[in-house]
């Protein structure tokens, strides 16, 4: 089955919630990267977690960066979501693996380490963009999207994001959901809520059971009037060319392009995001050292 994310409202439009399947996103990070269980479980949860921020903005071109730079062995982690289903990401050292935690999972936290920072870059076409950064609390990702959302967005929310991974070490299941609360509103409603997550044990043992977006969003917000209002469909892809990799050369100025001549090299670059590799020829570094200088 493919990926997808459901946009939905619940309580008379008090609550946002989105959901997202995404096995098949998370797996071809894991086959682009080769990501090991561990690395491809901080990933996964990135990767679900900026795909489902992105479909909660409203511009049509809107874009959303994810960073979490903690202090643990993986490095950063940088997520992309530049149009509502797409996504793309990489981790700074993808062969990081580690034992299971004391709770017999994945130890994300461990990974990450707990001293750092999550960024969230939102571009929805000012002048700049908006940057939030607040400090990473646990490292398990989840909570700390959580706490950027209350404590840069002052939005009060519930994130929850997992990845099952099996014994060959490919994805069986990858998905989460992100509840926010709009501002007044009521204690009772609240409660209803924190008790209905209390009794959510994760998302990974609710994707074991094979839940999709819909059967999580019913399990948290059955009862409460959810209205599902959109689907979208979720995939890994990037949006990295040659001329994108030109673009960025013409950008370094005349001095810069002149220097890479004299050095009589070609120039070579690896997307990040895919591992694409691109080349550019001294007889085309000459045209695009034309180009700068126009
Ligand atoms: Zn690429």
């Amino acid at each position: 089955m493919s990926d997808y994310i459901v946009r939905a409202t619940a309580y008379n439009n008090k609550i946002l919630a989105i959901a997202a399947f995404s096995t098949q996103t998370v797996q071809k990070a894991k086959e682009i990267h080769n990501l090991t269980p561990t690395t491809c479980a901080a990933l996964g949860r990135t990767l679900t977690s900026v795909a489902m921020m992105r479909v909660m903005m409203k511009g049509e071109k809107d874009k959303v960066t994810l960073v979490i730079k903690g202090d643990g062995p993986i490095g950063n982690i940088v997520a992309v979501s530049n149009y509502p289903g797409i996504v793309k990401g990489y981790v700074g050292n993808p062969k990081v693996d580690l034992p299971l935690s004391e709770k017999g999972k994945l130890d994300v936290g461990k990974a990450v380490g707990k001293n750092g920072y999550v960024t969230v870059i939102k571009d929805i076409g000012l002048k700049e963009p908006y940057i939030g950064t607040v400090e990473l609390q646990t490292g398990e990702i989840g909570e700390d999207i959580a706490y950027y959302f209350y404590a840069s967005e002052q939005v009060p929310s519930a994130v929850g994001v997992g990845v099952l991974v099996g014994k060959e070490g490919n994805v069986l299941a990858s998905g989460g959901f992100i509840i926010e609360l709009l501002p007044n509103i009521e204690e009772k409603i609240v409660a209803k809520l924190e008790e209905a997550l209390r009794n959510i044990s994760s998302v990974t043992e609710l994707l074991r059971n094979g839940y999709l977006p819909e059967d999580i969003l019913n399990h948290i917000l059955g009862g409460m009037g959810l209205n599902i209002l959109e689907r979208v469909d979720l995939r890994y892809e990037c949006d990295c060319s040659q001329e994108r990799f030109e673009t960025a050369i013409i950008a370094l100025g005349k001095e810069e392009i002149e220097k890479l001549i004299s050095e009589g090299q070609s120039v070579e670059a690896v997307c990040h995001f895919c591992g694409k590799k691109y080349l550019i020829e001294e007889s085309r570094l000459k045209e695009l050292l034309r180009i700068a200088e126009e």
